[in-house]
């Protein structure tokens, strides 16, 4: 059996027609910078997030770039966010001259600790910038309270989690700006770099919209210092192939959730989705001790496997300045030994799962 990851060479060969119809539209009209298929995606994406605003962008990392530029971040805020996470959750925080400030995660979700964060707060603290981490919202109502008691924004880095509930209301629509990732590998990918910012403030989007457009209001007029951060149209419209298949994948990737997580030994620590949550499956995470062994024993049946991630935010030699130390952290710092992300995607058959599933329990 020969399993793939992620499967975007099966997806391709899926929604070829339409994919290349729509390239070829693209370079026969030669629009390639904020051709009108940027802005029919973006109408596609309000739709589906029911976000009032979807600015598509370069990438994920500069749509959290955005979003703290709409807020108006400055040297020396403080920004509370998890350090289990992809390093430009904290990398965009500190490019800003801010300061990520960390707060441990919970041990089932993996997402940021909402209890532990009131703690964290300073009166130079601005924003919190929970991660849907592997596709589930993080709690939402509990951060949103602390925002509102404190009079903080709440940005959500939602580069995994496109399309995800909480109480039902996709993480796009939730907090004061959310972000998104169209990377490849996100459960909703472009064929490149793409990204996208919601909100539903007038205010932010009008800022996002110009900041994204080196901040001008007119041609060569500009009213900020802002940045290069369109999305090509090549890659929207690729986007707006994909588009119409994505409820379906997610569908997909929730049942094969389900199948892993009948088929998996008791023993096995599984992802947990909270109530009132739903995960769009980025990845399928599982906590395991001899985590080393199981992805060595799997890479011989030529299962693949990912870590998800290796080394916690706060021990990133970048962040040494920030002076943490070794027990920070304590339950990320146990996560990243632990985690280990199996292969997902909307793809994959029974017989895949079982095979996967089988070997697992062995061990
Ligand atoms: C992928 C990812 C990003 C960055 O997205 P890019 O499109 O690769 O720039 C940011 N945050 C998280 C949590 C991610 O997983």
């Amino acid at each position: 059996m020969n399993i793939d990851f992620a499967n975007l060479k099966h997806q391709y060969q899926l929604y070829k027609k339409d994919i290349d119809a729509n390239i070829q539209a693209v370079l026969d009209k030669s629009n390639f910078i904020m051709g009108e298929e940027v802005s029919l995606l973006e109408e596609n994406l309000q739709k589906f997030t029911g976000a009032k605003h979807a600015i598509t962008c370069s990438n994920g990392t500069d749509a959290l770039l955005l979003a703290m530029m709409a807020i108006d971040i400055q040297p020396d805020d403080e920004i509370i966010t998890t350090p289990f996470s992809f390093i430009a959750t904290a990398e965009t925080i500190a490019l800003m001259k801010a300061k990520p400030v960390f707060v441990d995660i919970e041990e089932r979700t993996y997402n940021i600790d909402a209890t532990k964060i009131e703690a964290a707060i300073t009166n130079k603290t601005k924003a919190i910038m929970p991660v849907s981490l592997y596709g589930q919202p993080a709690d939402i109502d509990t951060i949103q309270t602390i925002a509102k008691k404190y009079n903080l924004k709440v940005i959500i880095d939602g580069a995994q989690s496109f399309g995800s509930t909480y109480n039902g209301k996709t993480d796009s629509n939730l907090g004061d700006i959310s972000t998104t990732s169209f990377f490849p590998a996100k459960p909703l990918g472009c064929y490149g770099d793409g990204g996208a910012v919601f909100t539903n403030n007038d205010v932010y989007a009008e800022k996002i919209k110009s900041m994204r457009l080196h901040g001008q209001n007119k041609r060569y007029h500009h009213q900020y210092i802002g940045m290069g951060g369109r999305l090509d149209t090549l890659q929207a419209a690729i986007l707006l192939a994909k588009f119409p298949h994505y409820k379906q994948e997610i569908k997909n990737r929730q049942k094969i959730a389900t199948l892993y997580k009948e088929m998996l030994n008791k023993e096995i620590i599984k992802p947990l989705i909270m109530q009132g949550r739903t995960s769009v499956w980025a990845q399928y995470t599982i906590s395991i001790e001899n985590r080393k062994e199981l992805q060595q024993t799997l890479m011989e049946k030529k299962i693949p496997t990912a870590v998800h991630y290796p080394m916690p935010l706060h021990q990133q030699k970048c962040f040494s300045y920030l002076n943490y130390n070794e027990n920070s952290f304590p339950i990320a710092e146990k996560s990243s030994k632990r985690v280990l992300s199996l292969p997902m995607n909307p793809f994959l058959s029974k017989d895949e799962i079982s095979f996967i599933t089988s070997n697992i329990n062995l061990i």
